[in-house]
């Protein structure tokens, strides 16, 4: 189900996203639009159930509708899964052969179990057991936590994130679980900061024209969302 709406100031239509996954507005610009209908289901009236595009600082400015990514995804370096996060399984399909096997998520528990930390090729040990090759090259599953959206809880918008591995979701629901991931950015922005020959090579080249102002700015906006208030959401206007 696509979610539409109208920008108010112009009565144009904008489509905010597909089923709850809002990648086309954020929460802060609820404001700037309307929906018509009499019944429908748009963010206006259960902001709850919707995944609500992160406020990159650098899209402030965007009008909803007008983003260039639907899912644009940040990848945190050197911040580890939670433990509690359930994995999906994933299905690795070789099309010249015509075959396709599950195994679970390379970064998952489960996985780790199977085939050993930072093990980048290991033998299959017995028949039957799926080999899993883990690539180390950031930012794919090096770095497997990624800013995915925020989540409206009626006092705060929450942090969600993604598993890289294998698309599993989870938020952060108050501020000191959420403090690892600000302090992780707070960390990875001071090493950008840092003269040339002192900057980690791998961040550099991942974050390339990236500014370590970006990762302050990015920390920011999650804190924001756990110390403000969100503004109250506007009435819906029924067109007659
Ligand atoms: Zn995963």
């Amino acid at each position: 189900m696509i979610q539409q709406a109208f920008i108010k100031a112009t009565g144009e239509p904008v489509q905010l996203g597909t089923a709850s996954q809002l990648t086309q507005i954020r929460y802060d610009q609820t404001h700037l639009i309307e929906t018509r209908q009499p019944n429908d289901t748009t963010a206006l009236i259960q902001p709850e159930s919707f995944h609500w595009r992160f406020p990159y600082p650098d899209e402030d400015g965007i009008a909803p509708g007008q983003f260039l990514t639907a899912e644009r995804r940040w990848h945190i370096p050197g911040l580890p899964i939670p433990p509690g996060v359930m994995h999906n399984s994933v299905q690795v399909t070789n099309e010249e052969r015509n075959w396709s096997v599950t195994v679970p998520c390379p970064v998952s528990p489960e996985a780790t179990r199977l085939i050993g930390r930072d093990t980048e090729l290991r033998p299959v040990e017995s028949p039957g057991t799926p080999q899993i090759v883990r690539y180390q090259t950031p930012p794919a599953l090096l770095w497997p936590v990624t800013i995915a959206a925020q989540r409206f809880n009626g006092y705060r918008l929450v942090l969600e994130t993604e598993c890289a591995g294998c698309g599993a979701l989870w938020t952060y629901p108050d501020i000191d679980e959420v403090m690892p991931v600000i302090e992780t950015l707070r960390h990875v922005a001071a090493l950008l900061a840092r003269p040339e020959p002192l900057r980690p090579q791998g961040l550099a080249s991942f974050f390339l024209g990236a500014m370590s102002g970006e990762c302050d700015a990015v920390a920011d906006r999650i804190t924001a969302g756990y110390l403000h208030k969100p503004s109250a959401v506007p009435a819906r206007s029924v067109a007659s």
